[in-house]
């Protein structure tokens, strides 16, 4: 029955395990423990479970292993090519798919230990089918700069894979419809580090209702990933303030790293 939740979660069950099948993944993990990441400069905080169904996220906790993935760059590679393959024709959301230019999939290395996400792409990143290549993108290239992070060592990508109208925030539908393609990515990367560029990419990835601001300075957990929320470079551009407090968020990133930036 249309609007029926539990028709609604079967659907996004369904398209979760066809994209899953289509990265290649065969098997289900089981559930890696739960952590608790202490910061030595800061109070213990707990860092949350994966998100699950109660959280109101599509993807299962036990989705990702508990060891790093060993999977060859080479069939990485491919597996995100046959990914992109299957995202560049979408259309699960029609008024997306009839006003892109193109799909925005993602890049950097398909090994990456980091993998930044954003919300959408915006009208450039539409134009040159690639992520966070607009004036966003290149303060994004700033900070990673002086995290002696490179592009190409990362990888990025976003909530959502096509840009809305107008750069209007992504609809609740929208982020579902595309979450089977960001877990096909996470998935596939496997990285151990995830930064969430932003509310909109804190909220939809960790299924948190919280502010970004109550969100930073912690570590959350997604499968085997550690993730970190921080401000949206967008948001940078227009409050130059708050990149004392993403500097803030990357040291204690990279920290976690073993560099003292
Ligand atoms: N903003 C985003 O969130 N993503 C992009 O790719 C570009 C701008």
């Amino acid at each position: 029955m249309p609007g029926d939740p539990s028709s609604a979660s079967r659907r996004a069950a369904a398209q979760q395990l066809s994209g899953l099948r289509a990265a290649g993944v065969t098997r289900i993990a089981s559930r890696a423990p739960k952590k608790t990441t202490a910061d030595p400069g800061k109070k213990a905080t707990p860092a949350t479970e994966p998100p699950s169904a109660a959280a109101g996220c599509s993807a299962p906790a036990s989705l990702f292993d508990a060891q790093r993935s060993t999977v060859p760059r080479a069939e990485r590679e491919e597996k995100l090519r046959i990914l992109a393959a299957r995202v560049a024709p979408c259309t699960r959301c029609s008024e997306l798919a009839a006003t892109r230019t193109q799909t925005v999939f993602g890049v950097g290395d398909p090994e990456a230990r980091m993998m930044f996400v954003g919300e959408a792409p915006g009208a450039d990143e539409d134009r040159q089918g690639e992520p966070f290549v607009g004036a966003a993108g290149q303060l994004l290239n700033r900070i990673l700069e002086a995290c002696h992070l490179k592009r190409t060592e990362i990888y990025i990508c976003n909530i959502l894979r096509c840009r809305p109208p107008g750069n209007r925030t992504p609809a609740p539908e929208e982020a579902a419809n595309c979450r089977e393609y960001l877990d096909g990515q996470i998935a596939i990367v496997d990285p151990d580090y995830i930064v969430c560029l932003g509310s909109v990419a804190a909220k939809n990835l960790l299924g948190s209702m919280e502010s970004i601001g109550k969100m930073r300075g912690r570590f959350f957990n997604y499968g085997r990933a550690k993730v970190v929320c921080t401000y949206h470079p967008a948001y940078l551009l227009r409050n130059p303030a708050a990149k004392k407090d993403v500097w803030a968020d990357m040291k204690f990133l990279m920290r976690e790293l073993g560099v003292d930036l």
